[in-house]
């Protein structure tokens, strides 16, 4: 029985809080915090349970920790934006409280995707006996739970690892972006990345691109390399690794929209100044598209995220798929948003369910893939994301 304490009401935050009010033997109670409490209370208003809602500015420690005593939570579930996990971090320090999130810390003026910030909190928090658990979503997440679980059951070394995720679905708008648009928008434009031969190697945002078939008949689509933020984390915890690299599928509509806004200076994070006012593009064209937390009603389709992993089992090379498939439409008749935020908010909820039943605890920073995975495999069975594993004869995205 434990209660938690989650932050950001958007699309993320909706489905957390949906997916821990189904659990009230984890998750005894719950209290949602926002910048804008009022859509906190849009969220608890759907619930068949109560829970309690608070205003908060997670950007604002003292008030922030002012909560944390107040509440007296066991963990902080963090689905605000990157932008805020140094002071939720902060916060949680001071008020004693573990802490999870979903996405890896972002300074407001450099898209970088680095954990290097975060994996300097693990002295202050092995020393508070704290616990901070980084990237529970689905990428990251699932998808590095997906890689131990791999490289625990199926091989002996892992060698290739390439991270697929498609959104088969449709929204009907010309241009919108299924996650908070300034973190999409900066995520994508940004220079890829991928690791080779002992080193990330860079290479320009989208210049290398491929089909691919998803399982299931969710179809054919073609996916783009682009730098990803768990590949940091996994290619250390998981050395043997001689190539990793992570692809997202991407319409030709959205593309073309993207490029044209890049290309106007629309997608910039730099502030400009209009008339007399400070303007930072990216985030102005955010206040223009469609708000991703109203796309769920429109949204049919579905998604397929996976890892194809190539390694050695028993001297032999082989190659599996671990994937999971999500309707879209599912996710709205169950929790009323769409599978994007469905996938990251199941992998949330699991996180922070791991962490309470005592099955991961550990103090200290640690990214996802350094738990067992078994368990948290499991409760993605249990809990509204099955997956499949399936071996591969061949895989090759160059051909
Ligand atoms: P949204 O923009 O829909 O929601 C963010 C929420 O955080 C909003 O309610 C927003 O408030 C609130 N917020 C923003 N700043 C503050 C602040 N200073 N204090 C308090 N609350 C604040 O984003 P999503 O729900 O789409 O994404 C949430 C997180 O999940 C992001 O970090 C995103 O990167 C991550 N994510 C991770 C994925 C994964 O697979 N790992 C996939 C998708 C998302 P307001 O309503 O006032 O703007």
């Amino acid at each position: 029985m434990s209660k938690v304490l989650i932050i950001g009401a958007g699309g993320v935050g909706g489905v957390v809080t949906h997916k821990c009010a189904q659990l009230p033997e984890v998750f005894s109670e719950i209290v949602l915090a926002s910048r804008n409490e009022a859509k906190c209370k849009a969220i608890a208003a759907q619930l068949s349970r109560p829970i309690r809602t608070a205003q908060v500015d997670a950007d604002d420690v003292p008030a922030l920790t002012a909560l944390l005593k107040q509440e007296q939570p066991e963990l902080v579930i963090n689905v605000a934006l990157p932008y805020q996990d140094l002071t939720i971090m902060d916060a949680c320090l001071e008020a004693g409280v573990d802490y999870l999130d979903t996405a890896n810390y972002e300074p407001l003026d450099t898209a970088k995707f680095e954990y290097k910030w975060q994996w300097a909190y693990r002295e202050k928090f092995a020393q508070a006996g704290l616990m901070a658990l980084l990237g529970s979503g689905f990428d990251p997440g699932a998808t590095n739970v997906f890689t131990a679980y791999l490289a625990k059951h199926y091989f002996d070394e892992i060698h290739e690892l390439d991270i697929i995720d498609v959104n088969g679905g449709d929204h009907g708008y010309p241009f919108a972006t299924n996650f908070n648009p300034e973190i999409n928008i900066r995520e994508v434009t940004a220079e890829c990345r991928h690791w080779e031969g002992g080193e990330f190697v860079t290479t320009p945002a989208m210049s290398k691109k491929a089909q691919f078939t998803c399982p299931d008949n969710v179809g054919t689509y073609n996916i783009y390399r682009m730098y990803h933020e768990e590949l940091e984390s996994l290619v250390v915890n998981f050395p043997t690794l001689k190539r990793a690299q992570f692809w997202m599928s991407f319409g030709d509509s959205y593309l073309k929209h993207l490029e044209v806004l890049g290309n106007v200076g629309m997608t910039g994070i730099e502030p400009i100044n209009f008339n007399g006012q400070e303007i930072v593009p990216i985030q102005f064209l955010k206040a223009l598209l469609p708000d991703p937390s109203t796309l769920g009603p429109r949204t049919k389709g579905k998604t397929c995220i996976g890892c194809v992993v190539t390694g050695i089992k028993d001297g032999q090379r082989k190659t599996v798929y671990l994937y999971q498939i999500k309707d879209h439409q599912d996710c709205y008749s169950e929790v009323q948003s769409q599978a994007i935020s469905y996938t990251t908010g199941v992998p949330a909820m699991i996180g922070a369910k791991m962490m309470l039943e005592g099955k991961w605890q550990k103090s200290g920073v640690w990214n996802i893939e350094q738990f067992d995975p078994d368990p948290f495999m499991a409760d993605l069975n249990e809990y509204g994301l099955p997956w499949q594993v399936v071996e591969l004869d061949s895989f090759d995205l160059d051909s």
